[in-house]
């Protein structure tokens, strides 16, 4: 389902940011403002540009979408040839105006600018160390320790300083540093968040979702490696490795519902990776039926790759309505319902008799789901049989994602035939793990197939430090890997 900031109505997983950062262009801070707009649906509630002319660094933040936070007037003070931008949704950290990003700081080697995507989960640890030792923290973000780990270090370069944070945090890290006269960038030993390098005529853009090179006209390059670190200035490009090999394992959620369509995450293509997950679907679960239909927007192509596999026509049965904003005034948990209603509608003249095959991305708390299969029997549907193309989701993400705790994982208490009462289908089947990883996992024969599958395993690819002591029981089951294994 589409990611939204009206989490209230809509019980689904939230992606945490996007990051955006771009070096060598006269108009860096306009490209960097249309690069996060193509990254919008990655966090909603705050947005940010850093810019450098290569003497000092300005900035400026706000609560609100890219549009909402920037005009052309605001945009125009930030001048230079290189610049961050940062989209955030909040999981780390409370959300307001401070822990907005870029989070920008001066040290005593200068200035520098951070974004971030991802969740550290060892901060609090560290945080309580560098507080004992007489380090002020400006905002409740995780972020933040790392500059403070880099402002500590004592490095004259950013790059070394870097490193020296980047061996004492653990967890999901897509991360820009820039500096007044370079753009430094890190990607966490498994690779969990997505990070892809461009080319824009002679400068470098580094971004969140490939879609983003796409709004500002560059060229894709490559995806930056795992425990891969970056430096790019007046010299060029220098890559290196900073940590030894870790298991890859990049977020499965990308491709199931948080990226764009148009994305290619880890050289596969959104679109089409949605699409093989509903053919899959389709072989493992076929039913009966007059029309298939996705909850828009995300589900939209498995279900075209349902229908394709089963040769059931594909339909429009549920329409979004774009329009509910930040104002929106959020309906009361009594009114939950009419919250779902505001959101989406059904088609009656799709629908009406029909048995309706519903496609949808997963099932978190399961009150939406609910909904929707009753607005579609209100359109007059005669059966609706929900297919996800996820398997159950049972454990929370520590790693950026939204997932509430286990507790309200609906599939972490309940069967499959327990949920499919409570949502009211007439059937329902989650995907395989076998049947999801053939469908969206590279043939590199890694472990997992180089896919983070915790949220359905309890198999977490890094150490979990002091997440799992502060979730204690909702993480209920988690093992971990290790950052080697
Ligand atoms: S736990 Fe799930 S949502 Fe979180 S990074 Fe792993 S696959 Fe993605």
């Amino acid at each position: 389902m589409g990611c939204d900031r009206d989490g209230m109505i809509w019980d689904e997983l939230n992606e945490e940011c996007g990051v955006f950062g771009i070096y060598g262009h006269p108009e860096a801070a306009r490209l960097t403002y249309y690069g996060l707009h193509a990254l919008q649906h990655r966090g909603q509630e705050s947005a940010g540009i850093c810019a450098s002319d290569g003497e000092r660094l300005t900035f400026h933040r706000g609560m609100g979408l890219v549009t909402e936070v920037f005009d052309a007037a605001r945009l125009a003070k930030l001048r230079g040839h290189m610049a961050i931008g940062h989209v955030r949704y909040t999981t780390a950290g409370e959300s307001r105006l401070e822990n907005a990003q870029p989070l920008v700081f001066t040290t005593g080697a200068g200035s520098m600018a951070l974004a971030h995507n991802g969740n550290l989960v060892n901060y609090r640890r560290i945080k309580h160390r560098l507080e004992r030792q007489g380090s002020l923290f400006q905002t409740s973000s995780d972020t933040e320790v790392i500059a403070h780990l880099i402002a500590r270090s004592g490095c004259e370069e950013i790059a070394d300083g870097l490193r020296h944070a980047l061996a004492q945090i653990q967890g999901a890290y897509a991360l820009l540093v820039m500096t007044e006269r370079k753009l430094v960038v890190a990607l966490d030993p498994n690779g969990i968040r997505p990070l892809s390098l461009g080319r824009l005529g002679d400068g470098y853009v580094v971004a969140s979702e490939t879609c983003a090179f796409d709004a500002v006209g560059a060229t894709y390059v490559r995806d930056v490696e795992p425990g891969e670190l970056l430096v790019i200035d007046e010299g060029g490009l220098s890559c290196e490795r900073f940590s030894a090999h870790a298991r890859r394992a990049i977020c499965t959620f990308e491709y199931i519902y948080f990226a764009r369509p148009d994305s290619d995450v880890g050289g596969l293509n959104v679109h089409l990776a949605r699409k093989r997950l509903g053919r899959k679907l389709a072989e493992e679960a076929p039913v009966d039926a007059d029309v298939v239909t996705g909850v828009p927007d995300s589900s939209i192509s498995a279900a075209i790759g349902y229908a394709e596999a089963t040769g059931i026509p594909y339909e429009l049965g549920l329409i979004k309505n774009r329009y509910v904003g930040r104002t929106f005034i959020q309906p009361t948990q009594a009114l939950r319902a009419q919250g779902v209603r505001m959101k989406l509608s059904a088609v009656r003249q799709v629908v009406a008799g029909k048995r309706v095959v519903m496609i949808d991305d997963s099932i978190v708390r399961g009150t939406t789901s609910r909904h929707i299969v009753q607005l579609l029997r209100e359109a007059g549907a005669k059966e609706v049989h929900v297919r996800i193309s996820s398997p159950p989701v049972r454990h929370p993400c520590f790693y950026g994602i939204d997932t509430s705790t286990r507790e309200e994982l609906i599939a972490a208490t309940r069967s499959v035939e327990e949920i499919r009462r409570a949502i009211g289908a007439d059937s329902l089947y989650f995907l395989s793990l076998e049947g999801m990883l053939e469908a969206i996992g590279r043939p590199d024969g890694e472990a997992d197939r180089g896919h983070c599958l915790a949220c359905f395993t309890g198999c977490y690819p890094t150490a979990l430090d002091d997440a799992l002591a502060s979730h204690g029981a909702e993480a209920g089951g988690a093992r971990t890997r290790g950052r080697d294994s």
